[in-house]
């Protein structure tokens, strides 16, 4: 039987479909990426971003045809618009089979059995699951890639006024350390050198449950031979312990970059998200975070247009910006989501004020991506290879580009065959030493130093430590 998984959003949802593959494995359902073969279709939705709703609606109404022709085929809609809406997607879409909540993943095999047994439509959006039995998904080695993501927690208790998480993700819920460790250890195994733990708000890790706090568990992680490089998302800034910003300069394998979602330079503003932190003590913590690791690469998410922010408000936004100089971040118009409550909020501001505001933050910020890469010039930097780039018109004849990214997560390509001296080609997962030529918009550009060895996976922990000590120096 073939599975056919439409995973719409977040790097969570890649995550929670990879979850769903392997439970459906056990019932005999093996993963195709054509549509038309599937015997069961799942669409894992995300109702974070904008239009959420509509783009599952129109999707679903595509399918409609694929139905008519093949009745026995099983359509079924999960993740965050399936939670939010429940049952009213069945009248919506009358030929929809299954839906499923964002807890309901270890309920799935059985919701399907249902409807194979024709006793659907099923619906399961219940948030009771406590993710204990959160398998470790630990694919096939063939499929494991370079870098993985891994879910160390799931959903919210902050309720920022503006965001769905809370509603449709549930309470915040750890994983047990140890599951998060065997799943860890089974991807190096299978071939991974780089993880980002995964989290809504990782700085959150094990306090409801009691385990130990996520700077323990970064250092946990590191310990797993073969994993060279550990990142996580996202942290909220109230949450940003001074232990985890020290385990920065700490933990070798951590690598030098913050993701640390802001939202707004304003305090009004700041303070009608519900976001529990003010500008200044943001602030505070980025300079805390440089003083303990020098160079560290910082981006962040920005909302704009949020009910009743001013053009002084917005100044503010961009000021912070400036102030900060981030490597780069994430900007979006602010729009209503139903369960949120800023969608009642007065004062709302209009789509072309929102528009504006939202171009004259990108062009700030472009320019800030620009330098900040510009700064990498000329300077060496450990890059993780993933896979060959993209070939330029303009080094034709030059051999094909590999590409990876610095422990900054700059994306850097290079050509290895201008380098002077023998060694071993590059390959997926090996470390190179690339020193920095050029600083386009959203990549760099080097040639490996000279005579440089690229460092074999087996070798990975070794290279690490060196890559450490270079940053140290
Ligand atoms: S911290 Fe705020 S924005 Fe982030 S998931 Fe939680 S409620 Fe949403």
């Amino acid at each position: 039987m073939n599975l056919y998984i439409h995973t719409i959003g977040c790097q969570m949802n890649v995550y929670d479909s990879e979850q769903i593959a392997l439970r459906l494995q056990a019932m005999g359902y093996q993963q195709t990426d054509r549509q038309g073969n599937a015997d069961l279709i799942l669409l894992n939705t995300c109702a974070i971003r904008d239009k959420a709703e509509q783009k599952v609606f129109s999707y679903l109404g595509r399918l409609a045809e694929l139905k008519a022709q093949k009745p026995s085929l099983i359509i079924g809609v999960g993740g965050c618009v399936a939670q939010q809406e429940g049952r009213k997607i069945l009248s919506r879409v009358p030929f929809v089979d299954l839906v499923f909540g964002t807890r309901s993943l270890d309920r799935l095999p059985a919701l399907i059995h249902t409807v194979q047994a024709g006793k659907g439509p099923v619906v399961d959006v219940d948030m009771t699951d406590t993710l204990g039995g959160l398998a470790a998904a630990i694919p096939e080695s063939a499929q494991a890639g370079i870098c993985r993501f891994v879910t160390v927690m799931r959903g919210c208790d902050n309720y920022c006024n503006y965001c769905v998480v809370p509603y449709v993700r549930g309470a915040e819920t750890s994983r047990a350390p140890q599951t998060i460790i065997d799943e860890i250890q089974g991807l190096a195994n299978a071939g991974v050198r780089e993880v980002t733990l995964l989290g809504q708000n990782v700085n959150s890790y094990g306090k409801k449950e009691g385990f130990c706090d996520f700077a323990e568990l970064l250092e946990r992680v590191s310990h797993i031979d073969g994993i060279c490089r550990i990142r996580f998302t996202t942290s909220h800034p109230k949450d940003l312990s001074d232990r985890l910003i020290t385990t920065f300069a700490d933990l070798e394998k951590l690598c030098h970059h913050i993701h640390l979602p802001v939202q707004a330079g304003s305090d009004t503003v700041l303070r009608r998200m519900n976001r529990k932190y003010t500008r200044d003590a943001y602030l505070e913590r980025i300079r805390r975070i440089r003083a303990a690791c020098p160079g560290i690469a910082v981006t962040s998410d920005f909302i704009v247009g949020f009910p009743g922010e001013t053009d002084d408000d917005f100044q503010q936004t961009l000021d912070l910006i400036r102030t900060v100089g981030y490597d780069g971040l994430f900007a979006f118009k602010y729009s209503d989501r139903p369960l949120a409550p800023a969608a009642k909020f007065p004062e709302k501001v209009s789509e072309a004020v929102k528009k504006d505001r939202l171009g004259q933050l990108l062009a700030l910020q472009e320019k800030n991506t620009f330098r900040r890469n510009g700064d990498l010039v000329g300077t060496v930097q450990t890059v993780l290879v993933e896979r060959r780039g993209r070939r330029l018109p303009a080094l034709e004849g030059e051999g094909d580009p590999w590409t990876g990214r610095t422990s900054g997560n700059k994306v850097v390509n290079f050509i290895w065959d201008v380098r002077g001296g023998a060694g071993t080609e590059p390959a997926p997962g090996r470390l190179v030493d690339v020193t920095i030529q050029r600083a386009l918009a959203h990549s760099l550009w080097g040639m490996p130093v000279t005579g440089t060895e690229s460092t074999a996976p087996g070798e990975v922990d070794a290279a690490c430590g060196s890559f450490a000590q270079k940053m140290a120096g």
